[in-house]
């Protein structure tokens, strides 16, 4: 990387930081996680305070530091306002934004997890549905992250689910048929019939179709638990910002 550098990137997360700078992390198309200071920025005169707000898709220019960068020149691409209108968007945007943060790396061009942040961003703020979009950037973001989860054939013999016998492990990342499911001491969830065809139509990728529909209550927090657990045991964490979304749509 050249000393002075340029990036495109989604603010994820801002802390003050001396008298009037701040550190602001960006979810960069070309380099990963990039942390980088904004000197002054907290002055009432500054010029890059309107541009450097969480959420907003930013170009930016940037001087490589020894710790930390800096942010030289900044621009606002899209500033997500509707979003940052309600409170039920806010905390779907920041849990996409942490959830991409927390498998993001430094310094490593990272194209795929971007343009999935940036669609699905777009997505919240445009669609007139968005019921399963958190679910559907789950299963991308875990596919990306090198946990592709399985639901069209068993996870640990590859044979065919035959139907009324689902059940998902997710330590192993999938559906297991009955014989797998007798040896497997990990905890198992049960799926009924429409949860899997909805996860089928993730594995085939038919985004665009699944964005389409309503699924009922009962449905949603099967879907829930899967990716809870998923994103648990594979990525091995649990966020902050996953309470305060699911506390938010619950209401
Ligand atoms: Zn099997």
């Amino acid at each position: 990387m050249t000393k002075n550098y340029f990036a495109t990137g989604i603010i994820s997360k801002s802390s003050n930081f001396g008298e009037a700078d701040s550190i602001f992390h960006l979810i960069t198309k070309e380099y990963g996680l990039v942390k980088a200071v904004a000197k002054s920025v907290r002055k009432p005169k500054s010029k890059l305070k309107g541009h450097l707000q969480t959420l907003n898709h930013v170009n930016a220019y940037l001087r490589k530091g020894k710790n930390l960068d800096l942010i030289i020149q900044v621009e606002s691409v899209t500033t997500f306002k509707s979003i940052k209108k309600n409170l039920n968007f806010i905390a779907q945007a920041c849990y996409m934004t942490e959830l991409t943060e927390s498998v993001i790396s430094e310094d490593q061009s990272s194209p795929e997890l971007f343009n999935l942040l940036v669609s699905s961003l777009k997505f919240l703020e445009t669609s007139k549905n968005r019921i399963l979009l958190i679910h559907c950037f789950e299963f991308q973001l875990l596919a990306l992250s090198g946990f592709k989860l399985m639901f069209l054939e068993c996870v640990n013999c590859q044979k065919e689910i035959s139907k009324n016998s689902h059940v998902f492990s997710p330590v192993q990342g999938g559906v297991l048929c009955p014989n797998c499911k007798k040896s497997e001491n990990t905890k198992l969830i049960n799926l009924s019939f429409t949860t899997l065809k909805i996860l089928r139509n993730m594995s085939r990728e038919n985004f665009s179709l699944l964005l389409e529909i309503s699924p009922p209550k009962n449905i949603i927090n099967e879907l829930s638990r899967i990716f809870n657990e998923s994103i648990k045991e594979l990525l091995g964490i649990k966020l902050n910002s996953q309470n305060f979304y699911q506390t938010i749509m619950k209401h």
